[in-house]
């Protein structure tokens, strides 16, 4: 089995700034990632509160830009999916989906999360087809069409955005009596003429038979009404990708990883960064932190081993 000093799971701006911070220090270092190396980010059209950058950065864009910054010095990458983590003070083995295992002394978890679902009767027929997640993946399915937006938070309104200007009418629905959005966020929404915003309106089932047609709703009343639609978009709230940890590091009741101000869990040598950690804001700059900071950790873990 072949063995780094670290290993990183998860290529996001959290997986990837650690990387960038521990090879810098000359320590072997490999970056573990299922999906596309840059993490949630390369899905998000323009990123405009990430400093450095006055008129905003396309979010593939700077996951790109980080992943070449890292890999300058040296970041090993292997596409895989972790799917288990065995971990004692002075090795952790990761297995992944394919059988492949890879050795470290110093583990940092930094695997983000996944949009929640709504847990209601139709979701699960149309998912990937009638019902996405992404708009900048798949918002083109509903261009010149309906869909509604679940979700009016800072992720289901910069979507919304986004579909606005695909589609003909975009619906956002949100539980909440208001959106929850950033101010700025809410003020271009509202300023949309294609986007409608519905507050305390919970969805209660996705309607179709081959396709998508409609989302039958229930307002403040408690009174249902079914309302057309071609697709939903599903922004209500993230879940960490902390399944497969159970047992292996303590998780949090949201089953984010637990860990304190350095970002160290209770299992010496093993951190987390990013949006999977506890108390995360979620957000770039504050995963691009997580990762210098669980970096340094891990450097000083290194060290204090030899
Ligand atoms: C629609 C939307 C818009 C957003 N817009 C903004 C914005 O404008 N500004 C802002 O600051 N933030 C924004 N965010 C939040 C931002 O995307 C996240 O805070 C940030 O990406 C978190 O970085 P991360 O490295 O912790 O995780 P991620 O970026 O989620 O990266 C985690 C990576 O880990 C990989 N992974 C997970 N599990 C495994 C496993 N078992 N094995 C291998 N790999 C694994 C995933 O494939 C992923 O690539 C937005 C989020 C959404 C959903």
């Amino acid at each position: 089995m072949n063995e780094w000093d670290a290993i990183i799971i998860g290529g996001g701006p959290a997986g990837l700034t650690a990387g960038l911070y521990l090879c810098r220090g000359k320590f072997r270092t490999l970056l573990i990632e299922k999906g596309s190396v840059g993490g949630y980010i390369m899905n998000v059209e323009l990123i405009e509160n990430y400093p450095g950058f006055p008129d905003g950065i396309p979010g593939a864009e700077l996951g790109m830009q980080m992943k070449e910054q890292a890999l300058r010095y040296g970041l090993e990458v292997e596409r895989a999916e972790a799917i288990a983590v065995q971990a004692s003070a002075s090795r952790k083995v990761v297995t992944s989906a394919s059988g492949s295992t890879y050795a470290c002394k110093a583990l940092i978890i930094a695997g983000g999360s996944r949009p929640r679902k709504l847990g209601v009767p139709g979701e699960e027929r149309f998912w990937g087809s009638g019902v996405i997640t992404c708009a900048f993946c798949d918002g083109g399915l509903f261009t010149d069409r309906v869909i509604a937006v679940c979700g009016g938070g800072d992720s289901g309104i910069t979507e919304a955005l986004y579909m606005a200007n695909l589609a003909s009418r975009v619906i956002v629905i949100e539980a909440k009596p208001s959106l929850t959005a950033t101010a700025v966020l809410q003020e271009r929404a509202r300023a949309n003429p294609k986007i409608e915003i519905r507050c305390s309106t919970r969805v209660t089932a996705i309607l179709g038979d081959g396709r998508v047609t409609g989302i039958e709703v229930s307002g403040e009343s408690g009174g249902k009404e079914v309302l057309p639609v071609d697709g939903v978009l599903v922004h209500v709230g993230l879940e960490p990708n902390t399944g497969y940890l159970a047992g292996s590091v303590p998780l949090d009741e949201g089953g984010q990883v637990q860990v304190n101000t350095w970002l160290e869990t209770p299992v010496p040598g093993v951190f987390a960064a990013g949006d999977i950690r506890s108390g995360s804001p979620r957000q770039v700059s504050a995963a691009v932190g997580d990762g210098a900071i669980a970096a340094i950790s891990a450097q000083r873990f290194l060290q204090r081993l030899t």
